[in-house]
Parts: structure tokens; sequence; C-alpha cells
């Protein structure tokens, strides 16, 4: 049989061959100038093997990624209040879509599309300035990546802010039904910020490890979050991480994930492994064209999908 290891080079000079990579972002402009060939993957297990095959160590920008992340925050600061603002089920509609918060009275369906998130970055606002919120964040996925150098990426934070007019429309929409406490762009200021983290998939995969493991971080002996959080947030990356391809993913896949439009990927498979891959091209639901096939090739050679008979 052969080894992690072995099973990673083969995926990246598999995708490496690949003709049709998607389309890079560039509603973000900074995101537009990241290279197109650009692969990586990851995985950390349980038992603390760590393998990496293409760019493992060059940062990209998490995106999305950090939803999952400030959900977690969010929880520990509010707990199962958050959902009284936020919704659990899964959009059927586009990352940045506002239709759904009209007919749900200001109610985000999930915590994983942009209008849920931006209600996640205003818990997480309450009693701080965005600074301290900000920092809070970077702080938390530095502890969990076990990596002081993790940054927030500012020029693709401004570039955000200068170029995002829909969510803005949606904070100002999520304000006006009283699902926002604080002025619409202080939440954002939080929100763009947490989105312009920057990380390797190294370092994105040891991020992942407390969900993986029961909320746990072994080498480390951090309790991120309890053991029923953490299934809870797995359940949510399963069923809402990628958004109106969020069943296409399930069926391919079969492991909760969460995409960010900078080409990312973070899938957990419970009990075994915490996994990073990054390609910059999205398919047309926005959601990394490569890093789906790739954790597609990964769990079925692995036997690693959630829904496979054991
Ligand atoms: N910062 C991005 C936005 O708000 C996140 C979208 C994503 O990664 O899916 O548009």
């Amino acid at each position: 049989m052969s080894s992690l290891q072995d099973t990673l080079n083969e995926i990246v000079a598999e995708m490496a061959a690949q003709t049709e990579r998607g389309a890079v972002a560039s509603y973000i402009p900074e995101l537009g100038k990241v290279d197109p060939a650009k692969f990586a993957i990851a995985v950390v297990g349980n038992d603390g093997e760590v393998a990496s095959a293409g760019d493992a160590d060059e940062p990209f920008s998490i995106q999305s990624i950090s939803k999952v992340f400030t959900l977690a925050l969010a929880l520990g600061r509010v707990g199962d209040q958050l959902w009284n603002r936020v919704g659990r089920e899964p959009s059927g509609t586009a990352f940045n879509s506002i239709v759904q918060l009209e007919l749900e009275h200001g109610i985000p369906r999930n915590p994983f599309i942009n209008a849920g998130a931006i209600v996640v970055s205003d818990v997480l606002l309450s009693g701080h300035q965005p600074r301290e919120a900000i920092g809070e964040v970077l702080s938390f996925m530095r502890t969990v990546a076990d990596d002081d150098s993790v940054i927030i990426d500012r020029d693709v934070a401004n570039s955000e802010r200068a170029t995002g007019f829909r969510n803005f429309a949606l904070a100002n929409y999520l304000k006006g039904f009283g699902n926002l406490n604080h002025a619409p762009e202080m939440t954002l200021g939080v929100y763009f910020h947490h989105c312009a983290v920057a990380m390797s998939c190294l370092q994105l995969a040891n991020a992942g490890r407390f969900l993986a493991n029961a909320g746990r971080i072994e080498s480390s002996g951090h309790s991120i979050v309890s053991s029923e959080r953490a299934r809870r947030i797995n359940a949510l990356m399963l069923t809402c991480g990628h958004y109106d391809g969020s069943g296409e993913f399930a069926f391919r896949v079969g492991i909760p994930g969460k995409s960010g439009v900078g080409g990312g990927i973070l899938a957990i498979v419970p009990g075994v492994a915490s996994i990073a891959v990054w390609s910059p091209g999205l398919n047309a639901r926005g959601n990394s064209m490569l890093g789906s096939i790739a954790l597609e090739r990964l769990t079925k050679r692995m036997n690693w999908s959630i829904f496979a008979s054991r």
C-alpha cells in the first residue's frame, strides 16, 4: 500500500497535468494577482503524521476559511445564543447572496455565507474596538496553528474594503433588520481583516487539528472547544461550507470542508486528520476547482469519506 506522502505526490503530479484550472477571483483586485499555477496540499494526522506536497509553505489568502475560526470564537463568547441571530441551514445560494435575508427577516441562513459571517464578526466586536477584535482573531489563528508567523495581509483587506459593495449592502440590510449591533463599517472592518488572514497549507492544516480531534490539540495540550462544539462545527462545514456547492462537495468528497475564494479549502476527517489544499482557480460556485478534485481523489484513495462503510 502506498504511503500518505506517496499519495500526495501522486495527486500533485496529476493536478499539474490538468489543463482546466478554473478562474482566479478578481472581484477583490489583490486576489487577482495570484499565480493560477500554484498548487499545494498538506495533511496533519491525529497521530502526529505530517505530509505535504507542492507549494505547501507558501501563504495565500484564506478568505472564507477564516469563518470556521471566527465561528468557534463567537460560540466561545456567547454560546448557543449565537443561534438566535444566525441559522444552521444550507443556503443553496451564492456566498454573497442577499435574497434570503429579506425572506428570513434579517437572520442569515448559516454562519458561512457572507451575511452570517458578518453577524459573527459583529459578535466578536462586542465590547471591543475593531483593532482589538481583529487582534483576537489573529492571536486565535496563531494559537491553533501553533505558529506566531501567521499574519493578516493588509493589502488584501484594503482591496476588499475598496470593492466590497455587496458586503456593505449585506451589512446595511442586517442593520436595517436590527441584526447588527455596530456601525456597518466597524463590523465590516473586522470581517475584511479576518478574511485577509494569510496562511500556508501546512499552517492551515495545523490550524484545523482541533476539529479532527474532538476540540483538542494533543501536541500543545490546548483544549480549543468542547468535543460537542467541534462535532457541530464539522456538521456545519459539511452542510454549508461550500455555499451552493455544498451538496456536490459532500457527494464527491464526503467530509466536512470550508472553502475560500483565495482557492483554499480546509477539510476535516473527524478522528483522523486535518487537510488543507490550495489552488487559486475557482469553479462556477466560487470553490477551488482543482482543490475539490484533489480532495475527492485523496478521500477516495485513503477511504476517508465519512459515509464509507467501515
Ligand atoms: N472575503 C470574501 C468576500 O466577502 C469571502 C468570500 C469567500 O471566500 O467565499 O467576498
